[in-house]
């Protein structure tokens, strides 16, 4: 799960990490009123979306004067903003996150993440921070540093104030610099979380290091620790498939495919997707329907799947092994009827009940192309999708 910016800073600050004051604002006159309470007389007004590269197109704008902070808080609001993170369609902004002006010296990257490979968190640090990190990474990484953490021990001061080093923080900060690695790694360890990434970390005109941006990835098998987390969830920025899948117990994830897939299991539904390729198709989604999929579940799958303009196929793969392929069966028999299905729809079932099961949908009268193993189902579907395309020309002409 992502949080947005704002609610990064707030935890972090809990750490004791120096953040600008800022003021969170779903108005333009909400912002307007957060520019004048924050004082001073410099404004940054940021877009809230759960994106980042927001600088450089326009959702990051330094302002001098209350004027200009409602400016740009009338230009952003509401805009739908594209960076190189959002795909093209960008993002609508709905939240805006005012803060005082910083004056910046030098701009730092910093990092933690969870390195799967080696188990462990890795602390990433580079001098070349700032809104061109993407580059530095790709042109000059030497530029960037990296430790292994060992989650069991932690981060230790000798590594942090290598680390630092490396980075060639100047020295009369360095002992602050280690005081602020180990709260963000804290932040980083009690929360679960999967990313910290601050990017810049900013040295001021005075010496004092502060994140000037901040994002947090958690993982979401462990949000149940953290339900304080857990309610920052901004269902504005998810995708409202995924949403509405979620409240089925549905794991569904929309890709740009034409064939649908309807698994149950995760690692079925993956090895699906694969033979789909293989065969010279693509999958329209990956859709794992769990363990104990009932006849209702499906139809919610069913029409999940059918929100999608391009779809030309669907195929559904079920191995029955706790979940009864009649109970399947019935389902998807349930489920074309209800939404008038008028794309092919490919069915294989395995395993418990499978003969009923294949009765259900050959007695149902519907038009089900069944396949009897997963090469020839992912075959069929490709073919049938190929077909259904050139049929669809054929219409248009
Ligand atoms: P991102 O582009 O989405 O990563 O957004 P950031 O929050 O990192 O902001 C982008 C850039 O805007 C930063 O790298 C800074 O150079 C600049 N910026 C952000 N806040 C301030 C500020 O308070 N003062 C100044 N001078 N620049 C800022
Ligand atoms: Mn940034």
């Amino acid at each position: 799960m992502k949080i947005h910016e704002y609610q990064a800073k707030e935890i972090l600050r809990r750490y004791g990490v120096n953040v600008p004051a800022g003021i969170a604002c779903f108005s333009v006159a909400a912002a307007v009123q957060a520019a004048e309470k924050l004082g001073g007389d410099k404004w940054v007004v940021k877009a809230q979306i759960y994106a980042g590269g927001r600088g450089k197109a326009g959702g990051v704008k330094l302002a001098k004067s209350i004027e200009e902070v409602r400016q740009f808080a009338e230009a952003m609001l509401f805009s739908s903003l594209v960076t190189h993170q959002t795909g093209p369609q960008g993002r609508i902004v709905h939240r805006l996150y005012i803060e005082q002006g910083v004056a910046i010296h030098h701009e730092y990257y910093l990092a933690l993440v969870v390195d799967r490979a080696s188990q462990c968190v890795s602390l990433i640090a580079s001098e070349a921070g700032g809104v061109d990190i993407e580059q530095v990474a790709a042109e000059t990484p030497d530029k960037i540093h990296k430790i292994m953490i060992d989650p069991l021990k932690g981060l230790n001061p000798q590594d942090a104030g290598n680390i630092v080093t490396r980075i060639n923080l100047p020295e009369s900060c360095r002992p602050e610099a280690i005081v602020m690695l180990d709260a963000l790694y804290r932040a980083f360890d009690e929360n679960d979380t999967s990313l910290l990434e601050i990017n810049p970390m900013i040295l001021t005109p005075g010496n004092r290091l502060i994140a000037l941006d901040a994002k947090m990835n958690f993982d979401d098998n462990a949000l149940f620790r953290h339900p304080d987390i857990a309610a920052l969830r901004d269902p504005d920025e998810e995708d409202p498939l995924e949403v509405e899948a979620s409240k089925h117990g549905l794991s569904y994830i929309p890709l740009d495919g034409d064939i649908a897939c309807l698994v149950n299991g995760a690692g079925l539904a993956m090895a699906t997707m694969d033979i789909i390729k293989l065969y010279g198709g693509n999958p329209a989604n990956f859709l794992d329907v769990g363990g104990g999929a009932t006849a209702e579940k499906v139809t919610e799958a069913f029409k999940l799947m059918l929100r999608n303009p391009g779809l030309r196929a669907i195929l559904v793969n079920i191995f029955g092994g706790i979940m009864r392929c009649d109970v399947i069966a019935e389902g998807v028999v349930a489920a074309a009827r209800e939404v008038g299905l008028a794309v092919p729809l490919i069915v294989r079932l395995e395993g418990t009940n499978m003969e009923l099961g294949k009765k259900i949908l050959a007695d149902s009268g519907l038009t089900i192309i069944p396949a009897s193993n997963m090469a020839d189902a992912a075959r069929k579907a490709v073919d049938a999708a190929a077909r259904f395309r050139s049929e669809a020309v054929t219409r248009e002409v």
